[in-house]
């Protein structure tokens, strides 16, 4: 289940690179970083940016693993999922993920998929739904719809997204919620800015902590649908973690 190595591609580049402030790219890089750091990434898992400058573009890194991403290895991709400028470079095998759900969501303006650790048990267990525990999850909303890749590839598939027409099928799934899981693989976070996106990630894993935690005590009593559309009110602080948890990774 990962972006496994791909050979450098022998996909040809298409189109002409859009201008791209270098601070934007940096920004990119820490997103990687701060999601290894926090957990939510290891060697496997990606964050993209929809591109302010073209929204049928999108900047992803190369394929890398996350916590060593600087901003030369950010690359350009067009909304089919084809590289820009990647001069061969690898490319992630499931970046179809992104521009799939960028295509559906025009409100989406970053995605963060990963393969965080507590999450994937909520993906595998069909009783039980992932839903929001703590004032600081709200996104979750009433639970996070779960995609089975087996509804749209067959019962043989290595679980990954590695064509447009299952990154649709898995946008589709998310519908217009924040999070949609992955059967035996993980999960992708969606949301209108990069920082609050890699927010989400990172609550994702918290909320499925505490949701077994909580589990384990007995029956839960989840955030109402009103307390959990207020949880926007905790988003606007966004802010105050990022700064936080960039300090950590200043270097690469
Ligand atoms: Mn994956």
């Amino acid at each position: 289940m990962s972006t496994s190595a791909s050979k450098p591609a022998s996909v040809a580049d298409v189109g002409t690179p859009t201008p791209t402030d270098r601070a934007l790219l940096e920004e990119i890089a820490i997103a990687n970083r701060i999601l290894f750091d926090q957990g939510v990434v290891d060697a496997f898992g990606h964050v993209s940016l929809r591109h302010p400058g073209n929204p049928q573009r999108f900047l992803l890194a190369r394929n890398m693993a996350p916590g060593q991403v600087t901003a030369d290895d950010i690359l350009e991709f067009d909304i089919d999922s084809n590289p820009v400028n990647a001069a061969g470079r690898g490319m992630y095998l499931e970046r179809f993920i992104h521009a799939e759900i960028y295509r559906l969501r025009p409100d989406v303006n970053s995605v963060v998929h990963s393969h965080s650790q507590s999450v994937v048990p909520f993906s595998v267990v069909p009783t039980v739904k992932l839903r929001a525990i703590c004032h600081m999850c709200g996104f979750l909303g009433m639970g996070a719809p779960n995609f089975d890749i087996r509804t749209c590839a067959g019962d043989a598939t290595s679980l990954l997204v590695t064509s447009r027409e299952v990154g649709r099928h898995l946008a589709e799934a998310l519908g217009d919620q924040s999070v949609v899981l992955m059967r035996g693989h993980g999960s992708t976070v969606v949301a209108p800015t990069l920082r609050l996106a890699v927010y989400r990630a990172v609550y994702t894993e918290i909320n499925a902590k505490l949701q077994m935690d909580a589990m384990k005590l007995g029956p839960v009593v989840f955030l109402s649908e009103g307390e959990a559309a207020a949880g926007a009110q905790t988003e606007g602080q966004v802010d105050r973690p990022w700064n936080l948890w960039k300090a950590r990774v200043s270097q690469p």
